[in-house]
This record gives C-alpha cells, sequence and structure tokens, in this order.
C-alpha cells in the first residue's frame, strides 16, 4: 500500500490544537520514520512541548524547574505609560513604577529592575567595579545553581575578584586588609541561598563591613522584603529561619542589595537592584541596562505583587498563599481526595533559598511509581517518588487543581 500523503496525514489531526505547519511536520516525521501510525502521537509530542501549565505536587514551593513562584501575568493590548510621564507630557523612565513600590516597600533611596537576580548582581559590578577590584569572602565564592558562579559572573563583569578569609572563617580584618591591598571598588557579600556551612565558622556582619568606607553590595538572591512579614496576619513564619531581610540589610549599612522577585519575594521573574541612588543611578546608566531590562508585561506583575504587600495582603500572593495554608486544610484537602493514604509530608521552599528549612505539609501517598502517568495528563502533575511510592504534596497544588489531580490519578490506574 502507498504511504499517505503529508497532506492528507496532517489533514487528518486537525482536531489537535496546533497550527497546520506544526501538524505537516508530525505527518513528515511519521513518514520519514515509515510509521504513519505514529503521526498523531509525533502532534501530540509536539503539542506537549510548548509552554504549558503543570500542577507541582512536589512540595517545593519554588521549584525553578515548575517555574518558581507561580504568578498570574496578563495586560490588555494597549498602550501603557512605560516610559512616558503623564505629569510633564515628555519621555519617563520605565523604572518609576514598580521601582518606586520597591523603595516604599524597603526604604531604599532608588532601585532599578532588571530580569534576574544573575543580571543585578553582573550590571553592579560591570557599571561600578569594571578593572577594579571587588573583595569576596572565599566562604561565598558558590555556585547559585544552573551555572550561575560567583567567581565567572565576576570575570565577565571586567571586576576583578580578591578573595578574602577561608571558606569557614573570614573577618572585618581580613576585609580591611584586601581593601588597604587592592583598593577595592566594593566590599560583596554573597547570601548563602543553597548551601550552608556549620561548625567552627566566622562572617562578618554587614554593618562592621559599612564601617570600612567602601560601598557593600549583599546579593541577598532571596528577596524577603522585610523582616516583620507584616503582610502575613501570623507574622513572621518559623520556616524562616535566619533568612535576612532587604529592609534590615539596607538598613544595617548595605550600599545596594540585589535579590530575585520570584523567589520569597513570590512576583515575577525579575532582578532588583536597591539602595543609595548614586549607585543604583550609575547601574541604570550602563549600556548593559539597555540589554537587562524587562517589558512592561513583567513590571506590571511586579506591581501587583508590591501593591499586595504595600496592601499587607500575603493571601492574594500565591507564593505566601500556598507556603501559610494551615496543614489541617490540607489533611482535609487530601482525605476528600480519596485517591490514596493522607500522610504528613515536609514541604520547602527550594528556589535556592533556605537550604535545610522544611515547612510541615501534608498530601496523599500512592503505592507505585505513577509519576510517568501523572505527567501524562492533559495538565501535568509533578509528584516526587520515594522507593516505589508516589507522594503527592498539596501544599504547593492549588486547591482549585485539587479535580485536574483526581483526574490524573484515576487516568493512571
Ligand atoms: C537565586 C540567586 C541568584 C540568581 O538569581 P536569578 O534570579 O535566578 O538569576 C543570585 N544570587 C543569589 C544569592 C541567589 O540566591
Amino acid at each position: 500500500m502507498r504511504p499517505p500523503s503529508v497532506d492528507s496525514l496532517a489533514r487528518s489531526l486537525s482536531d489537535i490544537d496546533l497550527p497546520p505547519p506544526l501538524l505537516v511536520d508530525a505527518a513528515r516525521t511519521a513518514i520519514s520514520n515509515g510509521q504513519p501510525d505514529s503521526a498523531r502521537d509525533e502532534a501530540v509530542r509536539l503539542q506537549r512541548a510548548l509552554l504549558g501549565p503543570a500542577i507541582n505536587a512536589t512540595g517545593v514551593l519554588l521549584h525553578t524547574n515548575l517555574g518558581r513562584a507561580p504568578l498570574a501575568y496578563s495586560q490588555p493590548a494597549k498602550a501603557t505609560n512605560l516610559e512616558f510621564d503623564l505629569e510633564t507630557g515628555t519621555r519617563g523612565s520605565r523604572n518609576h513604577h514598580a521601582a518606586n513600590l520597591i523603595c516604599r516597600l524597603t526604604g531604599a533611596q532608588a532601585a532599578v529592575i532588571v530580569n534576574n537576580c544573575s543580571a543585578a548582581v553582573t550590571l553592579v559590578l560591570a557599571a561600578l567595579a569594571r578593572d577594579r577590584a571587588v573583595a569576596v569572602s572565599r566562604g561565598e565564592l558558590v555556585e547559585i545553581g544552573g551555572g550561575f558562579r560567583v567567581p565567572d559572573v565576576m570575570a565577565e563583569s571586567g571586576a576583578r575578584l580578591v578573595e578574602v578569609g577561608t571558606t569557614n572563617r573570614t573577618r572585618l580584618d581580613d576585609y580591611r586588609t584586601a581593601h588597604q591591598v587592592h583598593q577595592a571598588a566594593l566590599l560583596m557579600k554573597v547570601h548563602p541561598s543553597n548551601y550552608r556551612i556549620s561548625g567552627f565558622t566566622e562572617e562578618t556582619s554587614v554593618k562592621s563591613l559599612a564601617s570600612l568606607g567602601v560601598p557593600v553590595v549583599v546579593d541577598l538572591g532571596s528577596g524577603l522584603i522585610d523582616a516583620a512579614c507584616s503582610w502575613l496576619q501570623e507574622g513572621r513564619p518559623s520556616w524562616l529561619g535566619e533568612e535576612p531581610a532587604v529592609k534590615q540589610t539596607l538598613e544595617s549599612g548595605a550600599d545596594l542589595v540585589t535579590f530575585s522577585c520570584d523567589k520569597l519575594f513570590g512576583g515575577p521573574q525579575a532582578g532588583v537592584i536597591a539602595g543609595r541612588s548614586d549607585l543604583v543611578e550609575a547601574c541604570a546608566n550602563h549600556p548593559l541596562m539597555r540589554a537587562f531590562r524587562p517589558g512592561a508585561l513583567v513590571l506590571n506583575a511586579l506591581q501587583q505583587t508590591a501593591l499586595a504587600y504595600l496592601r499587607r495582603d500575603g493571601d492574594s500572593i500565591p507564593f505566601w498563599r500556598m507556603a501559610q495554608t494551615p496543614v489541617t486544610e490540607l489533611l482535609s484537602r487530601a482525605d476528600a481526595m480519596s485517591i490514596g493514604r493522607t500522610v504528613h509530608t515536609m514541604a520547602m521552599t527550594g528556589g535556592g533559598s533556605l537550604p535545610g528549612e522544611q515547612i510541615p505539609s501534608a498530601g496523599v501517598e500512592i503505592d507505585g511509581d505513577i509519576s510517568r502517568r501523572l505527567r501524562d495528563a492533559n495538565t501535568p502533575v509533578i509528584a516526587r517518588v520515594h522507593d516505589q511510592t508516589t507522594v503527592i504534596d498539596l501544599r504547593t497544588v492549588d486547591p482549585g487543581d485539587d479535580s485536574l489531580v483526581v483526574a490524573a490519578v484515576a487516568s493512571s490506574i
């Protein structure tokens, strides 16, 4: 029998929600593999390779592979005052909307928003320390994840790394000596977001570093905005441990801080440089800023998140709502789902934040490894597997998605 034509095979897939050229690709691949019958599977494979929603049942709240903090993003197809000053009718700055709200929240004199925290660190170094020395403790020369290594970023930015102290102990005198020898442009502290050094350790506080008269930059990474957590009715949760916050780090003398917006801030992927206005301005005026600037979609989502903080409405920030859901509520959701054994679990923030801190949680345990079948569901469900047991942690699942989880489990049995 002659194989079907690519066109007729592609037309037979028209019920699949993909544009015709991609259906043609699927048909062509199937025919060239000598398996025209696999065209439908090929088309479904193409469809599932597109960016789309997934249900995070891993118990890792800020799962980098699952997009970190969940957040709704949308904007109407309308012009905005992105770079237009409505007061004067002349050109404005995209750094005066969300950035001003970040200042209001943190007490920073000024702030600038870039695409992520890696860009924030790169921009700070390029703008303030090109061809000059930056002192960093040997205990903080780390890889944050995904290949973001502090020494590499420093090299790319054109700043010269001066290693200070030892892996476990770095004292003020070590920084002072480094500055005297190398005339440091910056003293930089990198928050150990994804590791912990314990035992015989000593680090130098921001407050004492600030006494050396060199600008102090703190890469906080996680972006906890204020130690008091006034946006939570219950106040600061114990699982935050010793996590430092942006506002207090600036108060203790940091000249600049950098942080991610899609970690503990619970906003869109973006990065912030906040602090002294002359330093922020030097960053904002650097040519790299053009390459690092986010678009209106992100700035709008960031503005919405900042406004929620100012309203003290943590419940409207999905990350905080999920993190603070009482375990009793998770247990009753698990019971109501009736798809397996209701169990207590431990969730965590993840995404390179709060290493070692766990959040009591609950979910459902199902015998066997059904993770593949759960991923195959219409809305994929991503679960954890331990020793041939699948665990669906409900702390990271939106309650509105419980029925989709139930359907995914039912279809996998
Ligand atoms: C996460 C993190 C970064 C990288 O942030 P991205 O927004 O992912 O680029 C940099 N520094 C620290 C300390 C971090 O925790």
